[in-house]
């Protein structure tokens, strides 16, 4: 049985108490939420905070405030269930839900939080094991050695980031706002995330994600497609993501100019990647299929997913195609 080591646990009830405390804990501390990322990383020996912050009853962190039309704000701290279950959030940012309801199972949604998901971990085969079998290929890069086992002449970790939310809060131009003793700063979800698996946020330790704003809707869509073993439960080893917004106008959107397209992949990479090309060949056209197909060849050639999680990688480069035609064919009026 993995068991979890030593460590002081810290309940803060105010924001300024919390970023207070993990000032005075230093590098040897860290936030937690539902943990069900942190503590089996601490189980296995990959993060060993000496103080573990929680997050859990810091009320601005617990509320959803706002609507679509003046944009939402939803707490860190709200739980993955509280947000499928959520009346606004399904009727103004369904893609929100629908991925959302995609994540683990229903059990650890009750307890995983939106900013846990947002600050997940990235992951790789080689990494997501015991102490003792990470021990016994003399660790890697990421955690306790010096190489790494997929790219070994690489100075670079190359673990995937694998949360499910990120590639559609990136699509959809979500905004973080942190918060530390040195005050907020409000950053782009899109500039967020750094193409290194160990260095992968553009948060520093000290900072406390507080909540996630969404964008007024303004007419936009965005839709959610993720490839997996297990229907049931497992992380994405591709996401897709893609937002759309059509020109004003009459007609029905079938015939509507697109004005702005972004499509996002997860899953493959330490960062989210925005396919520019893909996104080129539908904007000021109508969403045709002929369009739909141009995106997805873009997607797929963009798409270099790596041997470090499952199934074969050429076939998951391949899948990219497949799936950017289904997340933008949901898309069509
Ligand atoms: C069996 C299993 C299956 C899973 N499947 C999926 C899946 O399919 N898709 C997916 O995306 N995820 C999956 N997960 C990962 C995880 O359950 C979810 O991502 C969940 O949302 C994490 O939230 P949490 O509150 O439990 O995070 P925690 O474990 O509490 O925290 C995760 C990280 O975020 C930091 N943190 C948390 N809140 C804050 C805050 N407010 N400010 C600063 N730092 C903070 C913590 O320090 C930690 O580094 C799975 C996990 C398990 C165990
Ligand atoms: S990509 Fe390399 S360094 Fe990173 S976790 Fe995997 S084996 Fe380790």
């Amino acid at each position: 049985m993995m068991r979890l080591p030593k460590f002081e646990y810290r309940v803060p009830r105010t924001i300024a108490e919390a970023v207070k405390t993990i000032g005075e804990a230093g590098p040897e501390g860290q936030f937690v939420a539902g943990g069900t990322d942190l503590y089996p990383n601490m189980k296995r020996r990959q993060q060993t905070p000496r103080t573990v912050i929680s997050v859990m009853r810091l009320q601005e962190l617990n509320q959803i405030t706002g609507d679509g039309k003046s944009g939402i704000r939803i707490g860190a701290s709200v739980t993955l269930t509280d947000i499928i279950e959520h009346p606004l959030i399904n009727r103004d940012y369904p893609v929100i839900a629908q991925a959302a309801r995609t994540i683990s199972t229903p059990i650890l949604r009750n307890m995983g939080t939106i900013g846990g998901n947002l600050l997940l971990d990235t992951r790789c085969n080689y990494y997501d094991q015991n102490y003792e079998w990470r021990k016994g290929i003399n660790f890697c890069l990421k955690k306790d050695g010096d190489v790494c086992w997929v790219a070994p002449g690489s100075s670079k970790c190359w673990a995937v980031q694998s949360s499910d939310l990120v590639p559609v809060m990136v699509a959809i131009g979500a905004k973080f706002r942190l918060a530390s003793t040195l005050g907020d700063r409000v950053i782009d979800a899109a500039g967020f995330y750094n193409d290194d698996g160990i260095d992968y946020l553009k948060k520093r330790p000290d900072e406390l994600l507080v909540d996630i704003q969404l964008p007024p809707t303004n007419g936009w869509r965005a839709s959610y497609q993720k490839l997996r073993r297990r229907g049931a439960f497992d992380f994405p080893v591709l996401g897709v993501a893609a937002y759309v917004r059509y020109r004003t106008g009459s007609g029905s959107d079938r015939a509507l100019a697109v004005e702005d397209a972004r499509i996002i992949l997860g899953g493959i990479a330490p960062s989210p990647i925005e396919v520019n090309e893909a996104a080129q060949a539908l904007i000021g056209k109508p969403l045709t299929e002929d369009q739909i197909q141009a995106a997805a060849e873009a997607a797929y050639i963009k798409a270099r997913p790596l041997d470090n999680t499952d199934f074969v990688m050429n076939w998951r480069k391949q899948m990219a195609r497949q799936y950017t035609i289904r997340a933008l064919q949901q898309l069509r009026g």
